[in-house]
């Protein structure tokens, strides 16, 4: 099954044991995929390259119990290249759920985007809004799901995640240490450019979040 929208967007918002008109006004928990919640793995298009990170289900669990909305925003530039489609993508988001679950752990929804300035035909698009560090896929998972948006957190392993945060205006921006990159002047610079809006940590690894910030308090 596809969720892919007009615009080209995968937008999926999945009914799980969740009535959402409770998450209305609430603020969000918004999780990277790729070395955030599952381990890096470039251009990861088969169900079997799925592991989870240590303490990515604990804590996605934990925000499910304390009715966080959890809403994956993912650059997906491989199916914009031509090395998988959504398909494999949805095979792939399939066994991410498998996971989750045997710790009773859910995502609320799902917002992946193929462009790139390097992608292929229509996918070809040199700063596409929905492409992280442009906060398009927050926007529109707050114009679903009438989140506040203001008091949501990202967490993310790369810089464009946090940058994300920031562009879409929420409180603040995990940078975990899990993914293949190390950016950390650039998260600096994202720490330092307005600190009393947008708070930025870093943290080993999605297993310290819940401790780390107050959306869990
Ligand atoms: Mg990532």
């Amino acid at each position: 099954m596809s969720f892919v929208d007009d615009e080209g967007i995968w937008v999926e918002v999945k009914l799980n044991k969740t009535d959402f008109s409770q998450y209305r006004g609430r603020p969000a928990l918004f999780l990277d995929r790729d070395g955030t919640i599952i381990e890096h793995v470039p251009y990861l298009h088969r169900p079997e390259q799925v592991v989870l990170l240590p303490g990515a289900a604990e804590t996605i669990g934990l925000a499910n119990k304390l009715a966080i909305p959890v809403i994956l925003v993912t650059n997906q530039s491989g199916v914009g290249r031509g090395y998988y489609n959504w398909d494999d993508f949805s095979n792939v988001q399939n066994n991410i759920y498998k996971k989750l679950r045997q710790t009773d752990a859910w995502i609320d929804a799902i917002l992946a985007c193929p462009f790139h300035s390097e992608a292929s035909g229509i996918f070809k698009q040199l700063d596409h809004p929905y492409r992280k560090p442009n906060p398009g896929m927050l926007f529109r998972a707050n114009e679903l799901l009438s989140l506040d948006l203001k008091n949501s957190w990202i967490v993310g392993d790369s810089a464009i995640d946090i940058s994300a945060g920031q562009s879409a205006g929420c409180r603040g921006g995990a940078h975990v240490l899990t993914g293949n990159t190390s950016e950390e002047t650039e998260i600096e610079k994202i720490k330092f450019s307005d600190p009393e809006r947008y708070k930025v940590i870093s943290i080993s690894s999605i297993k310290d979040l819940a401790s780390c910030i107050p959306l869990f308090e």
